[in-house]
């Protein structure tokens, strides 16, 4: 009874596994966590993964956009919260309003947030993002020497407050990577010329999850961890994460099909002998990445089966072969913790030739989020 009142397909989030991850983010890095909630929490849903990260001891929080950081703080987050990510038409003023710190990565965004603030009449907290090697956003060299200066200014103005200065690694994921000691260099050296202009940054933050984990060395006054709060480390070493997403989908249907059965568009897969197929509501538009079709297994009643034939827009195919006890009704798992010998997010992502961060983000369509 209780499986009917499951969505068909689910996406069950642990946040129970949230809590750990932030510890174990915390023990290793022996630093302050600032838990990435972006993206709609990487596909985990920003709200409930805040508040679990928050109590299991995460001291601050970290989105891309405005409109992100406007939707925690409409759900009741009082939490320090950066967002780092603008474009020419962000609107700062209702960011300045809600108390959101703002990373500005040019003079032109600094400009815009002194103004939004003088408008909403209170003093705007700001963090400089500087480009220290990934050539993405942030300040890089060139305009840094005017950034700087405009930012004391400011700061000796009383328009803003500068509490953090940070920069994001281009190869963390390969921990012993020279750029990395590189880029940590270039922040130090740009922190060092705010404190030589009496505006020394607050906190300074340089590590993503893979920095956190393997390179506490870098780790300055706090880190920015994402993937490694949903419970995959991005590197061959798991660290004891536990991931924390679990897709599932209740059985649609169960069929016999006889020898000789091409299934699914292009009839990708043939039945070798006489079999039973069980049809599943999931496909590509629920993020289900269709090359992975002939190319996956489930977990259903603790037994693992294939995917065969092409994954479609809305369900999937699974053969059942010829000794199974699946019904119509029954719930497979497409990927979750792996404890129990199951699939995990990390291996669709290394079938297909991607990253872990593109399938869970990805989770997406008829897939109803549940939190426990
Ligand atoms: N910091 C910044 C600026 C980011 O854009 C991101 C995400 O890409 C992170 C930290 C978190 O990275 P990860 O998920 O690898 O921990």
């Amino acid at each position: 009874d209780d499986i009917a009142e499951r969505p068909a397909l689910e996406a069950t989030i642990d946040l129970a596994a949230i809590a750990h991850n932030v510890e174990v983010v915390a023990r290793r890095s022996g630093a302050a966590v600032m838990a990435v909630v972006k993206a709609d929490g990487y596909g985990h849903g920003a709200t409930p993964v805040a508040r679990a990260a928050l109590a299991a001891g995460a001291t601050d929080l970290g989105v891309a956009t405005v409109a992100e950081a406007l939707a925690l703080r409409a759900d009741g987050i009082t939490a320090p919260l950066v967002a780092w990510l603008h474009t020419p038409t962000t609107d700062f003023a209702p960011a300045v309003d809600a108390g959101i710190e703002l990373a500005v990565s040019s003079t032109r965004q600094l400009d815009r947030v002194i103004t939004a603030a003088a408008h909403v009449g209170e003093t705007a907290v700001l963090s400089v993002k500087i480009d220290t090697g990934l050539a993405r956003n942030g300040v890089g060299p060139q305009e840094w020497p005017d950034l700087r200066d405009a930012l004391a200014k400011a700061v000796a103005d009383e328009s803003i407050v500068l509490r953090a200065a940070m920069c994001h690694l281009a190869r963390g994921d390969e921990p012993e990577h020279p750029l990395n000691d590189v880029q940590a260099a270039r922040l130090d050296e740009c922190v060092r010329e705010l404190d030589r202009l009496g505006v020394a940054p607050q906190v300074v933050h340089i590590s993503n999850s893979a920095a956190a984990l393997a390179r506490p060395d870098l780790s300055r006054d706090l880190v920015r961890a994402g993937i490694a709060v949903y419970g995959t480390s991005p590197l061959p070493e798991g660290y004891g994460l536990i991931p924390a997403m679990t897709l599932s989908a209740e059985v649609s249907m169960v069929k016999k099909v006889s020898a000789g059965q091409g299934v699914s568009y292009g009839h990708t897969w043939t039945a070798p002998h006489d079999t039973t197929l069980a049809l599943l509501p999931a496909g590509y538009a629920d993020g289900v990445p269709r090359l992975l079709s002939n190319r996956l297994r489930v977990q259903i009643n603790g037994r693992s089966y294939p995917g065969v034939g092409r994954i479609c827009m809305d369900q999937m195919v699974i053969d059942l072969g010829t000794d199974s006890d699946v019904t119509e009704g029954d719930r497979a798992v497409l990927f979750g913790s792996g404890a129990d010998g199951g699939t995990t997010a990390k291996e669709w992502a290394a079938t297909i030739g991607t990253i872990d961060y593109e399938i869970v983000s990805g989770i997406r369509g008829r897939a109803q989020r549940r939190h426990v």
